[in-house]
């Protein structure tokens, strides 16, 4: 949905410059119809089957994205209270709404209780006591799957491996029978799934299918002992493509993979985040200095580690693009930003034209892990965020201001 148009670069029908210049950068801009087709494509691929696709609010919990989401019928994965509350808030129905965590407090799981979300994903046993004695409290049952670390091992950053031997996610895979008959005793526990997300960013099929795989052993196990195991929550994690060489499964592929692990009468959820918002938003940033430094040029932009993390926490690559075309010659580039740190990078040794103040730059695929992770480290302020649709540029979230800086301080 990005695409030159003679020398301009365009999201949907709206130059980018042109909301450079109405809303002032840096500020995440969005397609909709980016939003739109990407979550139909995962509809599609259910649609023999029942069950959800829950949008991974952790990716992008802006009020207005999220509302897009739930319009079009989209179910919730939420790894909070607080991304509860904005669910609610956007009207998200909360018999859709699943609830992951490893840390889920009593404060959150009462929340989420009285406010009828449809299944906790449960990560330990000490998690299973605590949300029974608060149904019990509550007077009502719970409904919870267990997260099961089915200990693979896809081929992706360490930080996003969720679903490996060892991290701090899910209760291990050779408890998980113990897990399912602890919650049969449980008064105030009813037990309808089993879930698994083996983590973030994976471009190939085989590892979820290694992992549907010996969740089916769990499913078939469990039963044997009498309880039914409704739903197969499978988590996220596909990825999309950041650089030109990557090839992305396409949602099809992997859910019917994983359909014929399972039999014909299990429902299922998915639970895409990345691959949903990821290629549908972008930062737009402008270049304040250029400078040589070292031998290297240098593009200074008022986008910082603050505005977009993912380059300094993961090594992260995301395509910068000027968005005027120029013929200016191209050099190896650092695009940085304005804080006081080195690891404040956006791009290195990128061949960029050695344009100057007052240009601007795009840097793509941003929607995923973007805006969400944003911070005011340095006391910059929250950045803007705007919505395209069609013709039609709308600001889904102001800039903060210095007076939102101290809201909440007390001197
Ligand atoms: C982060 C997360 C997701 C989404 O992962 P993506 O890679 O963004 O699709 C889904 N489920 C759980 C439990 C998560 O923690």
């Amino acid at each position: 949905m990005i695409e030159f148009r003679k020398n301009d670069l365009y999201i949907e029908n709206v130059k980018l410059s042109d909301i450079a210049k109405e809303y002032g950068t840096s500020i995440y801009v969005y397609s909709k119809q980016r939003i739109v087709n990407n979550f139909e494509n995962y509809k599609k691929a259910m649609s023999l089957k029942d069950g959800l696709i829950c949008f991974a609010c952790k990716t992008n919990s802006s009020g207005a994205i999220l509302k897009i989401l739930a319009d079009l019928g989209a179910g919730a994965d939420t790894t909070s209270g607080g991304e509860i509350y904005r669910c609610l808030k956007v009207g998200f129905n909360p018999s859709k709404i699943v609830y992951a965590g490893v840390g889920k407090s009593a404060e959150e799981i009462e929340y989420a209780l009285k406010s009828k979300i449809f299944m906790f994903n449960v990560e330990s046993f000490e998690e299973l006591d605590v949300i029974d004695k608060i149904a019990g409290n509550l007077k009502i049952k719970a409904n919870i799957a267990f997260r099961i670390n089915p200990h693979v091992n896809p081929d992706t950053h360490s930080y996003i491996v969720t679903g490996k031997k060892g991290t701090k996610f899910g209760i291990p895979y050779e408890d998980a029978v113990k897990a399912y008959l602890t919650a049969k005793r449980k008064k105030n526990i009813s037990v309808v799934g089993i879930h698994f997300h083996i983590g973030s960013q994976i471009l190939e099929v085989k590892p979820f299918v290694v992992a549907a795989k010996k969740i089916k052993k769990i499913v078939d196990e469990v039963e044997r002992n009498g309880m039914q195991i409704s739903y197969i929550d499978c988590g996220g994690g596909l990825g999309i493509k950041y650089e030109k060489h990557e090839k992305v499964p396409s949602p099809k592929c992997l859910m019917s993979e994983i359909f014929s692990v399972f039999d014909k009468n299990k429902k299922f959820i998915f639970e895409p985040g990345r691959s949903i918002i990821g290629n549908a938003g972008h930062l737009l940033a402008k270049v304040l200095y250029r400078k040589m430094s070292g031998g290297k040029n240098f593009l200074i932009t008022d986008a910082g580690m603050n505005d977009l993390i993912r380059p300094t926490l993961y090594d992260a690559y995301h395509e910068i693009v000027p968005v005027k075309k120029t013929n200016v010659k191209k050099v190896g580039s650092n695009v940085v930003g304005p804080i006081c740190e080195s690891g404040d990078f956006i791009g290195k040794d990128r061949m960029l034209p050695t344009i100057g103040q007052d240009k601007y730059l795009l840097v793509t695929c941003t929607g995923a892990y973007g805006a969400a992770m944003a911070s005011e480290y340095n006391s910059r302020p929250l950045l803007a965020e705007v919505l395209v649709d069609g013709k039609q540029a709308k600001l889904i979230r102001k800039r903060a201001s210095y007076e939102d800086l101290m809201l909440n301080e007390i001197l």
